[in-house]
């Protein structure tokens, strides 16, 4: 029996990209490899969003050359955001490579796939549900809209029909992705929107929770507060990235909204769901980044107070506006000062945000076990360890947090909250 190997860095849209990949290969007799050294196929799922990814990238690349020497045999391909228009030149650069497909496709030498063909067997307890490929927005620094192209949404039957088989097979949470889950549905007949799609999931029997990222604060809208606000699968928890807390850089990021905006967003979405999570991304040293300007972004932050900010340094781009048009004139030691500044401020707000659930009983839906502890996340998508004997995979079950840190809790079971679905063929 054949073997297959992945190989996946960068989003969770990569991830759920991969774990479709992997169900494409079974379906066709393959067998997960142990290692890449054991496996007849490998794909490298790519990631090239900032140079350290890309690197990242490279240097796999260059290490599996040595392995395609010791195995003629082995086939190598590579997907993902590594992959441009210019399928030649990836092939001139690397020789030792037999495919380039698109991300989203499957291996075309292998013959045509349905999307049933390609739905995980046995689905994680939460499962990755693309909803929405590729951007229109070309935001300043961003690559992915060159090589994930433009968007296309699938059809709202199709992804509740998916969802249903999901659950059918074992999974209890749907995380709807998208690059701009916002967008969902304006190129579709009727133009459905991600309000509409969530109402439609939140009837699925058996699913027990619904999650989306990521969103995009110019085009997030009050229907869409108030679907999550009032389906109650859905939880609360909204990932919105800012970018920056200075109007001057938010236009040279070409992000299509202000500080006020966002301010405004974040009050309204406060008001109508009080118990909301909230997530955020931001870029540091941006070109021409002034200190106030970054000090924008510090009180911005340390005003509103989120639960998790993802920090990076700007890395510019190859073809990107930025890139082209804006001079990376920020030093990368100034980069990881300001990148430090953030983090050190958000370890502390977390950390006193997570304090709050001390002594307090949350619901989790248990993912898996991690070193020996039950692992699982409440709707507020924190995340929660706890340790017992039993069988808790896929149960909502309800725990005392006795200890909290900045990035998770731990605490006792105090009792299974609704009875577990079994997975299909269980007992
Ligand atoms: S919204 Fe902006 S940052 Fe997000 S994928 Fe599209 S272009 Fe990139």
């Amino acid at each position: 029996m054949p073997h297959y190997y992945i190989w996946t860095i960068g989003c969770q849209m990569n991830k759920a990209e991969s774990e479709r990949l992997a169900s494409f290969f079974e379906q066709r007799g393959y067998q997960a490899a142990a290692t890449a050294e054991k496996a007849d196929i490998i794909v490298l799922n790519s990631c090239v969003v900032r140079q350290s990814a890309e690197n990242r990238v490279v240097n796999k690349l260059h290490t599996l050359k040595q392995l395609k020497k010791l195995h003629p045999g082995l086939t190598l391909a590579v997907t993902g955001c590594l992959i441009n228009s210019d399928t030649a030149a990836l092939k001139r650069a690397f020789p030792h490579v037999d495919y380039f497909f698109k991300p989203g496709d499957f291996p075309p030498w292998l013959g045509k796939t349905t999307s049933d063909q390609t739905l995980p067997q046995s689905p994680p307890v939460s499962v990755y549900v693309p909803i929405i490929q590729g951007c229109n927005n070309f935001c300043s620094y961003c690559i992915v809209p060159y090589r994930r192209g433009r968007e296309k949404s699938r059809p709202i039957d199709e992804i509740v029909s998916e969802a249903k088989e999901l659950v059918r097979r074992g999974a209890r949470e749907i995380v709807l992705l998208g690059q701009n889950v916002d967008s969902y549905g304006h190129d579709l007949p009727d133009r459905p929107d991600l309000a509409d799609l969530l109402t439609e999931l939140n009837a699925v029997d058996g699913l027990a929770r619904l999650r989306f990222l990521t969103n995009h604060p110019k085009d997030m809208t009050r229907k869409l507060i108030d679907a999550i606000a009032t389906r109650d699968k859905v939880c609360e928890h909204i990932s919105l990235p800012v970018q920056s807390g200075n109007d001057a850089i938010l236009k040279a990021m070409k992000r299509d909204y202000t500080v006020k905006h966002y301010r405004q967003l974040i009050t309204e979405i406060r008001h109508r769901i009080p118990e909301v999570a909230l997530s955020t991304d931001v870029i540091v040293g941006f070109p021409s980044e002034s200190e106030e300007q970054f000090q924008g972004t510090v009180n911005l932050l340390s005003e509103l107070g989120f639960d998790t900010v993802h920090v990076a340094g700007y890395s510019p781009r190859a073809g990107t506006i930025a890139a082209r048009e804006l001079e990376d004139n920020i030093p990368a030691a100034e980069k990881r000062r300001r990148l430090k500044i953030i983090e050190q401020l958000q370890e502390g707000i977390a950390t006193e945000i997570n304090a709050r659930l001390m002594g307090q009983t949350v619901e989790i839906l248990v993912e898996g076990k991690t070193k020996g502890k039950w692992r699982g996340r409440t709707r507020s998508d924190k995340l929660v360890f706890f340790s017992d004997t039993g069988d808790h995979l896929g149960q909502l079950a309800n725990i005392r947090i006795e200890k909290t840190s900045p990035w998770s809790l731990q605490g006792k079971l105090e009792k299974v909250a609704r009875p577990e679905i079994r997975r299909e063929g269980e007992e």
